[in-house]
């Protein structure tokens, strides 16, 4: 190289450099690769430039997307066959182009490096140089530009990168700083068409999240076939070709599973970068894992909640001792909690079911029988609960009102004696959430309410007489009591049948049992509900009208007596004593009960089988 060729070369490396210093990480490389065109132009003296650059030479091929060059610039995949549109000239970095293969160029300067391969080649219309340099001179031209390129493009990279990270990590914070679902997905998508602005973005979820205006669709687990389902089940990366371009799949994949995958479309690119690939899955990945917080943030929430109200339930039910108040209470929790439109206990101990008070009324329609009929059958031979989310599948040879149906079986030592059940008419209402929070309850109620009932059970042993399942005189003498004290007036009967010894004597004491359960029988049915009759020893019976006139008294007792005559069997008949009080008389139970006996005597010695009131 002469001196002349040196002072060139010194001229352009001086520009090159003045180009490197004034390159800033955030300028776009755009213009710094115009200035360098422009730069080279003017060196040789041509008018247009092109550069044809290897792909595999720049190890940051992330910048030939990310950073747009100027269409001047291009990034060539198979510099093999380039090599045979270019042809060299055995001048050292000279190339003939081939007819028409890059017009209007006909020149081109292979780029080579410091081993002599080629990084490329710079396209030229003319060289018009004052003087043509030597073979050395190109050669150090051509080394000075491809180390120019290397070095401008991974400074680049490495701006690029530093950029994406800041970004990756403001947007991984923001991201895992969030419990709300749909915030997180935002947040990703929202970053992403900022950096890929072509693309499009669709979320394919697992479920049914509140994602507001996000482009959400449900994962189509049916078809397995799918890339999308691929990417799900195997939390892999995954891509298809297709006529708009290439659409990737990516897995939100956190520590314990996939919860969706973000599809990306129009990605027209023949070679998909594997840093861009890298870099969405890294925020995938992080949105998977925040979605897993959220998730488990809201179970947790969830669980909170419910065991609040099943501690709440227990206590009020707890607090509620008759069998009455305690299903009414669960029954307005089931509604409340599940949002059950119908709901019910039902009892299975006779033949037909039985739905306790506190159900709401549908239950006590005939509308329901076809529903308890089949919960019935169903809990007669299985002690599975039922969640069903379309009633008419099950059933399809009727119409059904309600299509979500969830019943819970209620057992005691392994015996089924009831279940609780809640109804909606919309098919597949409840969730599978609202069916364990339904069987908790359930659990927590059943047993309750097996006491309540166990509990009424003994109440009524102990006020009742066994065998006439009448009252005792116990029972009566508290109700009298208490009517004393509330009411106005009342009438009080005492029944005695006659000569009963002789029925004993002649049919034995079990025939006499059995008139006496009789008469108890004919009595039962002839009170309204405030009136109650009782056992008031060995064969005398009576009963307490509160709030009647003696003339009540007197016309129910004869009517009694009349119906013992033809309904019992041996025939006997009965004497009645009547005795009634009302406020302005001081009274008490004990006196009433004298007046009613003395009547009741009075009765017997004027014959029997008649009804006297006390006269006083
Ligand atoms: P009177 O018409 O005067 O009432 O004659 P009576 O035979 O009914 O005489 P009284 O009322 O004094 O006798 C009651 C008899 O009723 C005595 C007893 O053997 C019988 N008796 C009392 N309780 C029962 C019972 O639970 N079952 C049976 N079979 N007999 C009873
Ligand atoms: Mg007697
Ligand atoms: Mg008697």
């Amino acid at each position: 190289m002469n001196a002349q060729e040196e002072q060139l070369l010194y001229g352009l490396k001086s520009e090159l450099l003045g180009i490197m210093y004034e390159c800033r990480p955030e300028s776009v490389l755009h213009d710094d690769m115009n200035i360098l065109a422009e730069t080279l132009c003017k060196h040789l003296g041509a008018e247009r430039i092109r550069f044809l650059l290897r792909l595999s030479a720049f190890e940051t091929e992330e910048i030939a997307v990310l950073l747009k060059p100027p269409e001047i610039f291009s990034f060539i995949d198979d510099w093999d066959e380039m090599k045979h549109r270019l042809r060299e000239d055995g001048r050292g970095v000279f190339v003939q182009i081939g007819e028409g293969a890059f017009p209007p160029y006909k020149t081109g300067i292979l780029l080579r490096n410091g081993t002599r391969d080629p990084i490329g080649c710079i396209l030229l219309d003319r060289i018009s140089l004052a003087e043509c340099p030597s073979a050395e001179w190109w050669e150090q031209f051509s080394l000075t530009v491809s180390q120019f390129l290397v070095k401008l493009f991974s400074f680049k990279s490495v701006c690029v990168k530093e950029i994406w990270n800041e970004k990756l990590l403001r947007v991984t914070m923001k991201i895992h700083s969030s419990m709300d679902i749909g915030e997180v997905l935002q947040e990703m998508v929202e970053f992403l068409k900022e950096l890929y602005p072509a693309f499009s973005y669709h979320l394919l979820l697992s479920n049914d999240n509140d994602c507001g205006h996000l482009p959400v669709q449900l994962l189509n687990y049916n078809d397995l076939e799918a890339l999308s389902m691929k990417a799900y089940v195997t939390g892999q990366v995954c891509m298809e070709e297709g006529k708009d371009g290439n659409t990737l799949y990516f897995p939100l994949k956190g520590k314990q599973g996939v919860y969706g995958i973000l599809q990306i479309g129009n990605v027209r690119m023949e070679r998909i970068p594997k840093m861009m690939v890298e870099f969405i899955s890294i925020l995938a990945n992080t949105a998977g894992n925040a979605m897993e917080n959220a998730h488990l943030y809201q179970q947790s929430n969830q669980l909170v909640r419910e065991l609040k109200l099943v501690t709440k339930v227990s206590h009020q039910l707890n607090s509620r001792l008759s069998l009455d108040d305690r299903t009414h209470y669960m029954i307005s929790q089931l509604k409340s909690s599940l949002r059950a439109e119908e709901a019910a206990f039902v009892l299975l101990k006779g033949k037909n079911p039985h739905v306790l008070q506190g159900s709401t009324p549908f239950f006590f329609g005939e509308e329901s029988a076809f529903y308890l009929r089949f919960l019935q059958d169903h809990f007669s031979s299985n002690r599975e609960p039922l969640f069903i989310g379309d009633f008419s599948e099950h059933q399809k040879d009727r119409r059904h009102r309600f299509l979500s149906l969830m019943a819970v079986p209620m057992e005691q030592e392994d015996e089924i004696w009831g279940f609780a059940v809640a109804l909606h008419h919309e098919p597949y209402f409840f969730s599978f959430k609202t069916f364990k929070l339904f069987q908790t309850l359930t659990q927590h109620s059943s047993l309750a309410i097996a006491n309540s009932l166990l509990r009424e059970e003994l109440e009524w042993l102990v006020i009742t007489d066994y065998s006439t399942k009448l009252y005792n005189r116990n029972y009566l003498d508290q109700v009298l009591e208490k009517s004393m004290a509330e009411d106005l007036e009342g009438t009080f009967i005492l029944i005695d049948i006659d000569n009963f010894k002789f029925v004993n004597d002649t049919y034995g004491h079990h025939v006499g049992d059995r008139v006496l359960i009789q008469l108890a029988g004919i009595i039962k049915d002839n009170l309204t509900d405030r009136e109650i009759s009782a056992r008031w020893g060995g064969e005398e019976l009576a009963i307490y009208m509160p709030g009647r006139s003696l003339r009540d008294g007197v016309l129910l007792a004869e009517r009694i007596a009349k119906l013992a005559e033809t309904h019992t069997d041996p025939k006997v008949t009965i004497s009645c004593g009547v005795a009634y009080w009302n406020r302005k008389m001081k009274d008490d139970p004990l006196k009433l009960f004298r007046r009613a006996d003395e009547a009741l005597y009075d009765a017997k010695r004027k014959g029997k089988n008649r009804v006297i009131a006390y006269s006083g």
